[in-house]
């Protein structure tokens, strides 16, 4: 299996409008025929500009059309015949990479690449030959590390992360659709980017704040010279990530704040995993480190050809940032990954359709099957099969006519639409419309034969296809296998169904496109040529200083001290570039030390809470013990959550050993009805309010946190200063154990007796509710 780099190219947008207000220089500039980006360091005259190679170079006046005809057409291509691809930009906020992914209309040259690509994936459909193709389409943003369906019922869900030993790391419940056109799959995009998380920072008002990653998931059978049927899978994602410039820039605060370190996070965690996929001695990627670096896993050092859009501005403001986004192109290029055609995919849902298909046709063209046979299971059938009712022959064929003739002129006038709005040719919509002619008419002598020996071959026939090796994968359509309900009604809607679910060759004899696909293929190719040739001259140039025969020593001292200058001018260069990386990693390390001190002053915040709240947790409750829980708790890779052990309240009866150290009025107690455990709950009580009111400092600040914490209890917790609540106490207390919950999740939360043992106006309570049980006891005495 053959290996292969990530292709890079850069692309540099105009100065924008606020950026001409400012006056900003320009600091960017490209050799294209050499495919080489030089960025000057603003205010740094002697420092000579940094040089950076890629796979090609876009400035200001190229657009997306020719950098997609140039670069992206052969990826795409390959996805067609079987590759996965991915594309993405990366980029400050700001520097155009939606510009150059999702695009504009107007100019039509600026079109985005991903609709590019889908009228690219048609085109080459439409006019692949013996070859169907079943073409899905999803849509997904990570938004804050949770990754979202943008096209799914519910936009807001949070979806998992799932591992599959074959297939690699997919999105459960991802919703996936079924696209048979250009129009359609524009609809589906159009319908996820209204869905997208948009925020609002300095850099760019609309910057959209999520990453996101449309993929197009294609299932392709080509049937060979001797009918037989070979599949393959490809998938393209078009990823659009969130901006990479650093917080301080941004103004961000709060939630947006909050953003911003994630997306950092996880473009950090894509840097981290380039440089370990390009260091070549590291054994262990940290893709888990991100929802971003598991979901593009295949596509960095995988089975995916990838290509990397690296989006800059030219402002000298934006250099740090521009010079970064360089450096990380730089490296990526050096990721080798290892494409192969996806052969016989194992779950293929078109090999069930292609199964299907087959079968029904057979079935309803009754081809199988002797006529003797047929007639003999016509007659057995009619006599033994009440389940297969006989209807009348011809009012039921001419409903079926008229239902082809409806569905036929509907589909007939879609295309008419479509081709209108497209301003197609004339041609091709004659073609089309020849084609789905030829099918209506064989549809209706299909049926028409059908009519002739039907019944019975249709149950012969549907038996044949229960019993089919497949007989599972007809599974989206039970009404038409059960030899009980089967009629040629539903064959023939499930037929339709299923064969407008697939797509492919309906331009194969449109010699002008094929023609005009041939060539866009060669584009990329002569490209490719031309940029070989490009480097190789560069090369050469230093090697014919060295190798050249020179006619006298002037001449070859001449021609050496120039190339000495050259080499001392990168010798310079390249000591600046260190002095550079190393103040580069500075600013990064301050970056990652300002955000792990604040996730520590979280940390540690909510640490206090924990370690105020836990003693207000019922003892016999699992969560009162903090130690234990931590150990107990489980990090879910998966979900990238914790998951926690279920609370659970242990009610233990007391050895009865423990009563007779009981204090006199405690017994008096038990003797007016409380239950023993009760008791012996109080006691405990007791001895923890005692215990807590003697530290007043904490008996102080306790109070006031119970009220806060306790918050709809606590304004029990008030009632209990008031005189006439000495009852209330004694309520509160007796009703807290006597109603002691079922153990539940629900009824664990702390109790109102817990006040007394944090010592609230607990002193008070506790002297009155002494007296009162006092009072109680001198009333039962
Ligand atoms: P990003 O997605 O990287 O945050 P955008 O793609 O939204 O940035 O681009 C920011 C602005 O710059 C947009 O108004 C866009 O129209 C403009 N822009 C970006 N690239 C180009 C370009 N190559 N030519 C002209 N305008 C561009
Ligand atoms: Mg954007």
């Amino acid at each position: 299996m053959g290996s292969e780099s990530v292709k890079v190219v850069v692309r540099c947008r105009p100065l924008n409008d606020r950026e001409h207000a400012l006056g900003c220089k320009m600091v960017l500039c490209m050799d294209l025929h050499r495919c080489q980006c030089f960025i000057e360091k603003p205010r740094a005259v002697d420092e000579p500009p940094k040089q950076f190679t890629f796979d090609g170079t876009y400035f200001i006046d190229q657009n997306t059309e020719q950098m997609y005809n140039e670069i992206a057409y052969p990826l795409v291509e390959g996805v067609t015949e079987g590759y996965n691809g991915t594309i993405f930009a990366y980029g400050q906020t700001g520097s155009g990479k939606s510009f150059t992914m999702q695009g504009v209309t107007e100019p039509a040259a600026q079109k985005g690449v991903i609709p590019r690509a889908f009228e690219h994936v048609f085109e080459s459909i439409q006019c692949a030959e013996n070859t169907k193709f079943l073409v899905r389409a999803s849509y997904l943003e990570i938004y804050n590390e949770e990754v979202r369906d943008l096209l799914g019922n519910d936009t807001k869900q949070r979806l998992e992360l799932k591992e599959h030993p074959e297939h690699g790391v997919y999105v459960r419940d991802l919703s996936m659709h079924t696209v048979h056109s250009v129009g359609e799959c524009e609809r589906i995009i159009e319908q996820g980017w209204r869905n997208r998380a948009v925020g609002y920072t300095l850099m760019n008002k609309d910057s959209s704040r999520s990453h996101s990653i449309f993929t197009i998931h294609l299932e392709i059978c080509n049937t060979d010279g001797d009918g037989q049927d070979h599949l393959r899978a490809g998938k393209l994602n078009l990823v659009d990530l969130a901006g990479s410039e650093r917080q301080s820039k941004t103004g961000a605060t709060g939630e947006r704040l909050r953003e911003a370190t994630k997306i950092n996070l996880s473009l950090s965690a894509l840097g981290n995993v380039i440089s370990a996929l390009v260091d070549g001695r590291s054994k262990y990627i940290p893709y888990r480190d991100s929802k971003l670096t598991r979901l593009l896993q295949d596509s960095l050092g995988g089975n995916t050809r990838t290509l990397m859009i690296a989006c800059l501005s030219p402002a000298d403001n934006n250099y740090e940032e521009s010079l970064s986004t360089l450096r990380y192109a730089n490296r990526a290029k050096s990721i080798q990954n290892r494409p192969r055609i996806n052969e016989d995919p194992k779950d293929a849902l078109l090999r069930e359709y292609q199964e299907e298909i087959k079968n029904l046709r057979a079935l309803i063209s009754g081809q199988l099957g002797t006529a003797n046979l047929s007639s003999l299971l016509s007659g057995q059938s009619s006599e033994t099969s009440p389940a297969v009712p006989s209807r009348p022959q011809s009012s039921n064929t001419e409903a079926e006519k008229e239902k082809i003739k409806e569905e036929y002129e509907e589909r007939l006038a879609k295309l008419q639409a479509e081709y209108n709005a497209e301003q197609e040719s004339k041609a091709k919509l004659q073609e089309d419309i020849a084609t789905l002619r030829s099918s209506y008419e064989l549809k209706l002598s299909d049926l028409e034969e059908t009519r002739a020996s039907r019944g019975s071959s249709i149950t012969r026939n549907a038996v044949s296809v229960q019993k089919g090796p497949d007989g599972e994968g007809l599974r989206d359509s039970p009404d038409v296998t059960t030899a009980g309900s089967l009629d040629q009604k539903h064959v023939l809607e499930r037929l339709q169904q299923l064969e407008q679910e697939v797509v492919g060759g309906e331009q194969a004899r449109n010699k002008e496109l094929q023609q005009r696909h041939r060539q866009r293929k060669n584009v990329a190719d002569q490209r490719k040529v031309q940029l070989i040739t490009a480097l190789s001259e560069n090369s050469e140039d230093s090697e014919n200083v060295l190798l050249n025969v020179y006619n006298s020593i002037q001449e070859e001292v001449h021609a050496k001290s120039q190339m000495l200058v050259k080499v001392q001018g990168k010798l310079k260069a390249a000591k600046l570039e260190i002095c550079d990386l190393q103040a580069e990693f500075e600013v990064e390390r301050d970056d990652y030390l300002a955000t792990i001190r604040r996730l520590e002053r979280e940390g540690q915040l909510l640490h206090s809470l924990l370690e105020r709240m836990v003693p207000l947790v019922r003892r016999d409750c699992n969560y009162s013990n903090l130690d234990r829980l931590k150990k107990e708790a489980v990090w879910d890779e998966d979900s990238a959550t914790w998951r926690l052990p279920d609370v659970m309240v242990q009610k233990t009866t007391l050895p009865s050993a423990v009563a007779p150290k009981l204090p006199a009025h405690r017994g008096s107690a038990a003797d007016i009805g409380e239950p023993f455990s009760q008791a012996e709950e109080d006691r405990y009580k007791e001895m923890l309010g005692r215990s807590d009111s003697e530290n007043i400092a904490s008996t102080y600040f306790k109070s006031k946190r119970a009220s806060q914490l306790l918050g709809g209890e606590a304004t029990k917790g008030h009632v209990i200063h008031s005189p006439p609540l000495v009852n209330g106490v004694s309520h509160l207390t007796v009703s807290g154990s006597n109603t002691n919950p079922p153990v539940s999740s629900d009824s664990v939360l702390p109790r109102p007796f817990r006040l007394e043992s944090l010592g609230v106006p607990m002193s008070n309570g506790k002297v009155k509710r002494k007296k009162s049980k006092s009072q109680i006891n001198n009333e039962g005495n």
